[in-house]
């Protein structure tokens, strides 16, 4: 019998960035994924800037960005008129030094995140399912199956569930998973085409009957297309209908040709949670412990967050600096969060498809005359895309928001003029002083010059920062 510190199941985004995470701090994985082929369909496009400064400290975000491209403007279309715009590049401008969106197709994102596993030496042991685990006290005794051949077994520190909606770990640790999934089917095309929708922006059409969406794709004439299947494109004889029978009337109606349709999908949207994220030595992570509506691009990217949350605790805890009982802020930390996103785009994503006169005149009339003038306006333009990019994310669990100073659990402001966040990339805890301190730590001190920009994004003068390994303020001393 084999023993690996960590055992991933399932090798989507989620799965990759917790086994890169652990590699680089020098932790033993095994991952497998009883897919026997990658998947090679677009899903997941949005990277936001939190996820981004994660890949910061993995020193992959330059290749990302370089692969995926900014999110230029957002279009609203009213009864197949255009009626506002709003620049989206470069709007969390000094909040991240990432202060746009990055759309990747997820498949290529995958690529990326498997080639730097394989350059530290990982592969995903592929056609490879995990069956059956129990647990003791001291390990995770577990079964797995690669193809037709025996079943191996194997024991684990700690079992990892990373694998997605249908979760054999979230099933097996008997843990609930709470929600329902929404009435209406939803489409997905990636399609090449032509038209003032396909002009490598988003536009996004609120019409009275029917919701579309077109992400733009880094190739020129190359969109994502998300809508609602209408209930009369359902018909008795085509309750599962293909593109030729949505065929939007509202493409004709904005103008826009679809010359070929690379990949088309129907889904539906569920909203579920799961009570716990993890059992002893078990967690689950990903789409294995939360789904919810695709609106603003969040699963993947809280996936991931989850992964960067549990890979710094296990590694601690693995090298013997901290007691076991650090593991169980991951559930603490991670399932408020999700707990809070499921709540907000449930809520976000009923009014999008409410076709009631008030959600449809809140839609045509109001959204488009008030979202322009929230983007403009500094503070809430920076209140939205803090929430969207997670970089407003905190661990406080009291979190006030009348405070005038940053609190425990809070991210580390990004401090542009002493880009402070490069030294994020040792994966370490360190200490930050702004100002003048003398202080003796275990832990590597940076001493930044106090200035403006440091008071105006709510540092204390000469107070010392502990920083986890993940960039959140652990104690302020
Ligand atoms: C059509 C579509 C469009 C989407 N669009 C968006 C979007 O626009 N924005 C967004 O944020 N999200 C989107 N998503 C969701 C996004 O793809 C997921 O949130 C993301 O893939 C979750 O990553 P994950 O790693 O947690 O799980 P997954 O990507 O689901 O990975 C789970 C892996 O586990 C493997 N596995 C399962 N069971 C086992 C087992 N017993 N043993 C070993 N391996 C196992 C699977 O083969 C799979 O590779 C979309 C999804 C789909 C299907």
């Amino acid at each position: 019998m084999t023993h690996t510190p960590v055992l991933i199941a399932g090798a989507g985004p989620t799965g990759l960035v917790l086994a890169l995470w652990l590699t680089k701090i020098g932790i033993k994985v095994r991952i497998i994924d009883k897919a026997v082929e990658k998947e090679t369909t677009s899903r997941a496009l949005v990277i936001h800037a939190r996820t981004l400064e994660f890949y910061r400290q993995l020193q992959i975000s330059d290749d990302v960005i370089k692969a995926g491209f900014k999110f230029p403007a957002l279009n609203l279309w009213v009864n197949h008129k255009p009626r506002a715009r709003v620049q989206l590049a470069d709007v969390g401008q000094g909040l991240t030094p990432f202060p746009y969106i990055i759309i990747l197709p997820q498949d290529q994102h995958e690529d990326l995140l498997l080639n730097k596993l394989k350059e530290l030496g990982v592969e995903v042991e592929r056609g490879t399912e995990l069956i059956a685990f129990e647990q003791n006290e001291n390990a995770v005794t577990a079964e797995i199956r690669k193809g037709d051949s025996a079943i191996e077994t194997i024991t684990a520190d700690y079992l990892a569930g990373c694998d997605g909606t249908h979760s054999i770990v979230r099933k097996k640790i008997e843990v609930g998973f709470e929600g329902s999934t929404y009435p209406h089917m939803f489409y997905v095309a990636d399609v090449i085409g032509h038209g003032p929708a396909l002009n490598g922006e988003l536009h996004v059409s609120l019409d009275k009957s029917e919701f579309m969406a077109f992400f733009p794709l880094k190739q020129t004439g190359h969109a994502r297309l998300i809508g609602i299947i209408r209930e009369d494109q359902k018909t008795e004889q085509k309750k599962d209908p293909a593109w030729e029978d949505i065929n939007p009337r509202l493409l004709r109606e904005m103008d826009v040709t679809i010359e070929q349709v690379k990949w088309f999908s129907k889904y539906r949207v569920h909203h579920r949670l799961a009570s716990h994220f993890q059992k002893d030595r078990v967690f689950i992570l990903g789409d294995a412990s939360h789904i919810h509506s695709p609106l603003g691009g969040q699963g993947m990217n809280t996936g991931i967050g989850d992964a960067v949350n549990l890979a710094w605790k296990l590694g601690e805890v693995l090298n013997g600096n901290f007691e076991e009982r650090l593991l169980s802020s991951y559930e603490t930390e991670r399932i408020s969060f999700a707990k809070q996103l499921v709540q907000t785009t449930d809520r976000a994503f009923r009014f999008i498809s409410n076709n009631g006169p008030i959600a449809r005149f809140v839609r045509t009339k109001a959204i488009p005359l008030i979202l322009p003038r929230i983007f403009k306006r500094a503070s809430t333009g920076s209140f939205v895309f803090r929430t969207l990019s997670q970089t407003g994310i905190t661990y406080n669990p009291h979190p006030l928001n009348t405070v005038t100073e940053l609190q425990t659990g809070d991210r580390l402001p990004w401090i542009e003029s002493v880009d402070n966040f490069k030294f994020l990339q040792s994966l370490d805890w360190q200490v930050h002083i702004y100002g003048d301190r003398t202080i003796e730590s275990k832990y590597r001190i940076h001493y930044f010059t106090w200035n403006d920009e440091m008071k105006e994004k709510r540092l204390r003068k000469d107070a010392a920062y502990l920083i986890r390994p993940d960039g959140h303020i652990a104690e302020i001393l």
